[in-house]
């Protein structure tokens, strides 16, 4: 016989509790979920898993060789942009995978320009002179704004590159002194790997570095590791103990969380969000007009992470950022 499942109602977020899913959970058998409060941004996984780069920290593993989800094309983004105008979504997210290796990413950006913002997450490896004047094309037709967030992971050759490959540094730093000089203001993000009392003087090196190539007013965003993926074998993988348990989020805003206000829309199906690509728990149905009604489950151990530093995935202050 099924057994009702309990629903907890701390203010105006639904808690449905579900049996346990993969992750530990404390020694309790039910995981959180969360509903979504409104579509406010809409993801896509738009190279896959496929990214020129193997970073040694990279939550999801890409690489040349990871095939296991592949590019969308610019037909199918949009057709899910068609449905988003409909479902209220009011900016947009790409992301890999590099997403400057799916050869559609311009048009896809130019669609997408005529409807919303639109934010690019990539390494900068692949942004020759063309391909910012272009962005910068796009970006002065457009009444919306067009954002790159590109990610760092040290403020020298030696330090970022021993993360995320030979050249990889001098090759995105020299990117964002282009799309600096074409007038973006590109947001910079790096994964802590210093301990707390470092993060000053880290900061105050991520200035000059991107001062000496002509961004002199950088924004810049200090993540949280997400012990999965590659991640785990690189530094730790999470503790037993770090898992979101029901009591946790029992008072807890939920609304800082980037699956209560989006979905990531993959080549294969919708997901409650980009670090749980991963994990079965996080795929929500096949289209995106049913992953709307499809609450996430906080089943995996990176949920923490979310819960411990709330929208880290925004564009938005989260863990660390700085704009000056
Ligand atoms: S962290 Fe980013 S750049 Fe590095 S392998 Fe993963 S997707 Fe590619
Ligand atoms: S990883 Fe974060 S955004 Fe994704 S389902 Fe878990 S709490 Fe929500």
């Amino acid at each position: 016989m099924t057994k009702a499942l309990p629903t907890v109602r701390p203010g105006d977020h639904a808690i449905a509790v579900l049996p346990a899913g993969p992750a530990a959970r404390n020694g309790t058998d039910i995981v959180p979920e969360v509903e979504l409060r409104a579509l406010d941004q809409l993801w896509f996984q738009v190279s896959g898993t496929v990214c020129n780069l193997r970073c040694q920290h990279c939550f999801i593993s890409c690489s040349p060789e990871n095939h296991s989800f592949w590019f969308m094309s610019r037909d199918q983004v949009a057709a899910s942009l068609a449905e988003s105008v409909r479902l209220g979504v009011k900016e947009y997210y790409f992301t890999g995978g590099e997403p400057f290796m799916n050869r559609d990413m311009l048009g896809i950006l130019e669609d997408t320009l005529q409807i919303g913002p639109a934010t690019v997450l990539t390494n900068a490896t692949l942004l020759p002179q063309r391909v910012v004047d272009r962005l910068a094309e796009l970006s002065r037709a457009s009444r919306y704004t067009l954002e790159l967030r590109v990610s760092i992971d040290g403020v020298t050759a030696d330090m970022n590159d021993a993360i995320r490959g030979p050249g990889s540094f001098e090759r995105a730093v020299a990117a964002v002194g282009r799309l600096a000089a074409a007038g973006f203001l590109p947001i910079i993000t790096t994964m802590q790997s210093w301990p707390d009392h470092e993060t000053d003087p880290m900061l105050q090196d991520f200035h000059q570095v991107l001062a000496d190539v002509g961004y002199d007013r950088p924004r810049l965003k200090v993540l949280p590791p997400l012990r999965i993926g590659s991640e785990a074998s690189r530094d730790r993988p999470y503790d037993e103990a770090e898992a979101v348990t029901v009591d946790m989020m029992a008072e807890y805003p939920s609304d800082l969380l980037l699956c209560s206000s989006a979905r990531l829309v993959t080549s294969t199906g919708v997901w409650a969000c980009p670090i749980l690509l991963d994990y079965s728990s996080g795929r929500l149905a096949d289209t995106l007009d049913e992953a709307v009604a499809v609450p996430a489950r906080l089943a995996e151990q990176a949920c923490y992470t979310c819960w411990v530093n709330g929208a880290i995935c925004s564009n938005m202050p989260g863990f660390a950022m700085e704009q000056t």
